[in-house]
């Protein structure tokens, strides 16, 4: 039917067909109607693909609200024209940012669902594969299983920090729910998101509070920007514990 998607979970070893590129009928048409979320990895893949700092990316290329689920800050790409809803780095050739792109246009046309342990918290991922009525990339391509979608994708990096970054929603939810305004929702955006403002303004004292019991020990290599994102998310995640008096207001959700 015209315009429906179907949404059905598969298994491990299931195959599927699915090839997207200038030899499909509908090249870009995905990249025309926009309705990107950005995760911290995102922004930071961006941002060196354009050679820019992250709060200057941040600035010329998102929009940005407070999630009214989680109080933490949700960042969308902005559209090329306002009242629009065209990828900025869609061209007639392709996508611009293609080495750089975000995690959901290569994750297409699966979805990765993670379940949370009760027991010990351990996350398990399965996939379900998205049927849009509209895209005709199902009508070729080789064989594929979801974990050689993953890895031909490149996708690996992007799930590791994601999954990080889950672990910083699902603290604020059961540590500190609701919105957080002032110097801690400062913190937390440059944490997450501007991890150049947060390297010169908020780092340093990351690296004194290291020293408390609860906060990261690891201190990254400054140069690293990977590693630098995983050190902040993680003391995100400590910093909310640690202004809730480390005191759980809820049950642990995801
Ligand atoms: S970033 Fe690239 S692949 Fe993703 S929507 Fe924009 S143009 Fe398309
Ligand atoms: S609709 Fe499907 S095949 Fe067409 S450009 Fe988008 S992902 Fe590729």
């Amino acid at each position: 039917m015209e315009g429906e998607s179907l949404f059905r979970p598969i298994a491990d070893n299931e195959v599927f067909y699915f090839s997207c590129g200038p030899e499909v009928p509908c090249f870009n048409a995905c990249c025309r109607d926009l309705n990107q979320f950005l995760a911290p990895y995102d922004v930071l893949r961006l941002a060196r693909h354009l050679d820019m700092h992250t709060g200057d990316f941040l600035a010329a290329y998102t929009l940005c609200h407070d999630g009214p689920q989680t109080g933490l800050p949700v960042v969308t790409l902005k559209p090329a024209e306002p009242g629009e809803k065209q990828c900025p780095f869609v061209a007639a050739e392709g996508c611009r940012v293609y080495e750089n792109r975000p995690g959901s246009c290569r994750m297409y046309p699966l979805a990765r669902m993670l379940r949370r342990a009760r027991n010990d918290g351990s996350l398990t991922e399965s996939y379900a594969l998205i049927r849009e009525a509209h895209c005709r990339g199902f009508e070729q391509g080789l064989p594929m299983t979801a974990e050689q979608w993953i890895a031909d994708q490149g996708l690996e990096p992007y799930n590791e920090l994601n999954d990080a970054m889950i672990d910083v929603i699902s603290v604020k939810q059961q540590y500190l729910p609701g919105p957080v305004k002032g110097a801690l929702g400062e913190k937390l955006f440059a944490a997450l998101y501007d991890i150049d403002a947060w390297k010169t303004d908020f780092h340093p004292q990351a690296s004194a509070d290291s020293r408390h019991p609860g906060f990261p020990l690891d201190e990254p290599d400054p140069a690293d920007d990977e590693a630098l994102l995983r050190f902040a998310m993680q003391y995100a995640a400590a910093l909310l514990r640690h202004e809730s008096g480390d005191r759980p207001q809820t049950e642990a959700r995801m």
